[in-house]
């Protein structure tokens, strides 16, 4: 089944087209991140998706429900981490986890929750005066509480230490592991790598690549790099673009495997050395960049 449902999905602030017709889903119990440029769309995105937001256009299904005129039949199962805290200045830690506890309909361990993001120690601290990384790792226990259905996460690790963003990550792993759905989004390409199975990357309103990371990283060429020694034989074809400079190969090749081997097996007949050899796919981060550039 699935948990979150996107069909042409658009939204526009007065002239400011934010979502300009998107679509995607999400698998129950997937962890989905939705990855972009600054200003790409994605808070407009979630914010439709958690019901607090009407969509200009398009059709949104989150548990099965529309979830702005239902959003009370979804808002039970939904824990939500917006990108800015709502958390109450004058409570202490403690307090806002108990007033948390009385609203929430989910039930969880306050103790032990406070203990996994390391805020055992500041319980009776105000939340005016906690570090930035604390009140996002506050944020973070309010939404994760009680173990929902749905997780919805909006930048969950921005100035987070990166101890503290292990153990968030870890939290959304265990979580993951029993089930729960997370949809997120985040400006840490690293964090998309390690907890995410699928990707969507938005630029201007848009979705430009999506499907499981190596699907996404495949859509930029590979790269195999060496370097050759002074006077080589004429290289072999290459499906990929080659080229040498300062002595360095550069092949820039759609077939990895193919190339690697075409090369591999010219040095070997022709008893070239090849130094610093490296075959590559391309990063998320040029996945990134090719997509502002085009
Ligand atoms: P970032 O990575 O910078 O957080 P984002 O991908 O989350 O960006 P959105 O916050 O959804 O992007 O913004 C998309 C576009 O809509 C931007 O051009 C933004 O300036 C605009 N926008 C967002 N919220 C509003 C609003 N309340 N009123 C007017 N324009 C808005």
């Amino acid at each position: 089944m699935r948990a979150i449902e996107v069909n042409g999905l658009r939204h526009a602030y007065g002239d400011v087209v934010a979502v300009d017709g998107i679509d995607f889903h999400v698998a129950e119990g997937e962890v989905f991140a939705l990855l972009g440029t600054n200003g790409a769309g994605k808070t407009t995105t979630l914010e439709i998706i958690e019901g607090f937001l009407r969509p200009g256009a398009g059709a949104v299904r989150v548990l099965g429900h529309d979830p702005y005129t239902e959003r009370n039949a979804i808002a039970p199962s939904i824990g939500v981490l917006p990108q800015e805290s709502g958390l109450i200045d004058e409570l202490t830690v403690a307090e806002t986890v108990s007033l948390w506890q009385r609203l929430s309909s989910r039930t969880d361990s306050p103790a032990g929750l406070v203990d996994r993001l390391a805020l055992a120690h500041r319980v009776d601290v105000p939340v005016d005066r906690l570090s930035g990384g604390e009140r996002r790792r506050l944020d973070v226990a309010l939404a994760v509480w009680g173990g929902p259905r749905l997780l919805v996460l909006d930048e969950p690790t921005t100035g987070l230490d990166p101890e503290s963003r292990q153990r968030v990550w870890a939290l959304v792993e265990d979580l993951a592991a029993t089930g729960t759905t997370v949809l997120l989004t985040t400006h840490y390409l690293e964090e998309a790598e390690a907890l995410a199975d699928r990707v969507a990357i938005m630029h201007a309103g848009r979705i430009r690549v999506d499907g499981t990371m190596s699907e996404v990283l495949a859509s930029q060429p590979a790269r195999i790099t060496a370097t050759l020694p002074s006077a080589v034989p004429r290289l072999p074809a290459f499906s990929g673009t080659a080229a040498v400079a300062d002595g360095e190969l550069t092949v820039e090749t759609e077939t990895l495997q193919q190339d690697l081997l075409a090369l591999l097996l010219w040095a070997d007949r022709n008893a070239v050395r090849l130094d610093d050899l490296h075959a590559t796919q391309a990063s998320l981060q040029e996945v990134f960049l090719a997509l502002e550039a085009s």
